[in-house]
């Protein structure tokens, strides 16, 4: 990945993230008020938990176990994010770690063949939105999510992803007229903002994990795929951009590893596990980080990039 892919990259996700700021500070008290906020913020956290939580951490990789209705429910959360129906989401992720940056990974920035300016534009494309159109839900369910899938009310939420999606939309509508009491100027604002504002920011966010996050960052352990530590996506992707870690540690319930690694999902696994909502919460040992350290004379590992 050449100097100017990486920039290219951090530009695409930079820019619109700046663009909803900006829409924010100029509708401000105008299209945009404190209760859209406040409704935005709760389905963001809802939804983004739903998938770093509940699709990541606890559904793919076993991070923790929790009570069935818990599971469920966080299953429902993240299929409310959009990204999919949960077993093809797990499968997906599951097959990412299985080929990560090899030819078979559903998204990786570094399996295109393009060079040049088309390198740049196709490798940003691919790995931050276009494998949704060729790869996405492809990964084969029975093989890469079978615990699921012998899972009866996993396939049931499964099925019903078109209705929460749906749900997911008109639910910030529903409470923008029921909170200001019955203004329908409120329910079209907090739909905006709400709904289609935070589906598109918390895809965003979990987007530049598979492309900025194998691109653009620091490395310090011992894995041959190239993620990286991103330490300005930590806060807005609840800890998944401690992504280096992640593929070092997979089934570590913990991405931040160090107490500089702000990880929100980790603290709310941590937060669980106090009240008895999580246990078997898998940790990485201070030995076991150690032994993964990168030598300082070892080889890089080799780049499977063709320019
Ligand atoms: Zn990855
Ligand atoms: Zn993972």
């Amino acid at each position: 990945m050449t100097r100017l892919e990486r920039n290219a990259n951090v530009v695409a996700v930079v820019v619109p993230f700046a663009g909803v700021i900006a829409a924010g500070v100029l509708l401000w008290n105008s299209l945009l008020g404190p209760l859209d906020l406040e409704i935005f913020a709760g389905m963001y956290l809802f939804t983004a938990i739903g998938i770093t939580v509940g699709f990541h951490r606890l559904l793919t990789h076993r991070a923790f176990e929790t009570h069935r209705w818990l599971r469920y429910t966080f299953a429902i959360a993240g299929e409310m994010a959009l990204e999919g129906s949960v077993i093809d989401w797990v499968a997906d992720h599951r097959k990412h770690h299985t080929f990560a940056d090899e030819e078979g990974d559903p998204h990786s920035p570094h399996v295109h063949e393009d060079h040049g300016v088309k390198g740049v534009l196709g490798g940003l494309w691919y790995a931050h939105t276009g494998w949704l159109f060729h790869t996405h839900g492809q990964a084969s369910s029975r093989r890469y999510a079978a615990d699921l899938v012998a899972d009866p009310i996993m396939r049931k939420i499964n099925r019903a992803f078109p209705y929460l999606a749906l749900l997911s939309l008109l639910l910030p509508a529903v409470l923008g007229f029921a909170l200001s009491g019955g203004s329908w100027m409120a329910a079209l604002t907090a739909y905006v903002w709400a709904g289609l504002v935070r589906i598109f920011l918390v895809h965003h966010v979990t987007w530049s994990i598979n492309s900025i996050c194998h691109v653009f960052g620091k490395r310090r352990f011992d894995v041959r795929d190239q993620s990286t530590n991103v330490f300005w996506l930590a806060l807005p992707s609840l800890g998944e951009a401690w992504h280096h870690n992640h593929h070092a540690f997979p089934r570590s319930a913990f991405h931040g590893l160090k107490w500089y690694e702000l990880d929100p999902s980790g603290w709310l696994i941590l937060a669980m596990g106090k009240v008895g909502l999580a246990w078997d919460v898998v940790t990485v040992s201070p030995e076991k980080e150690r032994e993964r350290l990168l030598r300082p004379n070892a080889p890089l590992p080799p780049t499977p990039v063709a320019n």
